[in-house]
């Protein structure tokens, strides 16, 4: 079995491991495809070394066939086609008995502080597992990932019919979000300084507007008549973002923060009394969310074929994280990590 292994500073190995054959509660998965997310981008450049502890196998965003059934796992047989939930939570801490285990104080997230899926068999909890329909081809299936991210922003801000929505920043996640704002009917915007960026929006259905060319709080008043966003999701990561999303939002607007800030941005506290704003942090997502995120795909409603910039070999790894390093107009880039499994 071979599995891809980041060694640090942008190099990736092949190794030949072997098969981890799954315990209580586990399934052994051969990997269809993995997505390179931004935040693999980040461990290839070597921020996360002090986490992820290199060598390791990395990747979390995929979708494959299980192949081998652990003891005590009756919800899934050999030949089921699933995509994983890579977070593994200890299930006894206080966000946990509350039920949310997407944010427990204990997380451990699967392919960054344990072993990901770039190697052709996985081996995880099947507590982890969404079953894939067989209209969701396996390539498509390694976005329900960052999908279902989309998802959880959408749910934590409380996005409905005919609300109107900005999103800053047009990254993968940006236009998944929007996508997913305009499948449960909102008007959405995007805010992109990014020519490629923009030209995605637009080809995939949603408006996309220049900051530095234009005056963004105006563009957006008058988009509204004068009301504001009812809800703004902010996925840029930078200061202008935070500037510009208070100003913009409604009276009782929404603020869903969904990129993650390494400085402590500058927030304009007074705009929250003002018009009586609101803000929700979104970290990953929840069981449900992966549920929306396959159903949106199987009905039609988000087309992520897309999203897909390129697939390439498991060998050619580091050549795949290199074709996405700043390369703004790559949105995902898929390795292939194994033929799809078939059997009688
Ligand atoms: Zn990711
Ligand atoms: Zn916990």
């Amino acid at each position: 079995m071979q599995a891809a292994e980041y060694i640090g500073d942008k190099k990736f190995r092949m190794v030949e491991g072997s098969r981890v054959s799954p315990g209580e509660g586990e399934v052994c998965i051969q990997v269809g495809y993995v997505g390179i997310c931004g935040t693999d981008m980040h461990i290839y450049h070597g921020v996360m070394d002090g986490r992820v502890k290199p060598p390791k196998t990395i990747g979390h965003e995929m979708s494959g066939t299980v192949v081998e059934v652990g003891a005590g796992v009756s919800d899934y047989v050999v030949g089921d086609r699933v995509v994983v939930r890579p977070l593994d939570y200890c299930g006894e801490c206080p966000a946990c008995t509350a039920g949310h285990s997407h944010v427990c104080h204990n997380l451990k997230f699967m392919g960054i502080d344990s072993p990901g899926a770039m190697q052709n068999f996985w081996t995880v909890k099947a507590r982890t597992l969404h079953r894939l329909p067989k209209s969701i081809s396996l390539e498509k299936g390694a976005l329900i990932e960052p999908l279902a991210v989309a998802c959880h922003d959408i749910s934590r801000s409380r996005l409905s019919e005919g609300e109107k929505a900005v999103v800053i920043g047009g990254g993968p996640i940006g236009q998944l979000v929007a996508q997913v704002a305009k499948s449960v009917g909102a008007d959405v915007l995007i805010s992109e300084v990014n020519a490629a960026r923009r030209d995605f929006a637009e080809k995939t259905g949603i408006n996309a507007i220049d900051p530095l060319a234009e005056d963004l709080h105006e563009s957006v008043k008058t988009w509204t008549q004068g009301k504001g966003a009812d809800v703004v999701f902010e996925v840029s990561g930078v200061q202008p973002a935070i500037d510009a999303m208070t100003q913009i939002a409604a009276v009782r607007g929404r603020i869903c923060v969904v990129a993650i800030h390494s400085q402590k941005p500058q927030v304009d506290l007074f705009q929250f009394f003002w018009k009586e704003l609101e803000m929700v942090g979104a970290r990953v997502y929840e069981a449900a969310d992966f549920d929306m995120a396959i159903e949106l795909v199987e009905q039609g409603h988000v087309d992520l074929d897309p999203f897909i910039s390129s697939i390439s070999d498991l060998g050619e790894v580091e050549t795949a994280f290199a074709s996405m390093d700043n390369n703004p107009e790559g949105m995902k880039a898929l390795v292939r990590c194994g033929e799809e499994a078939h059997h009688a």
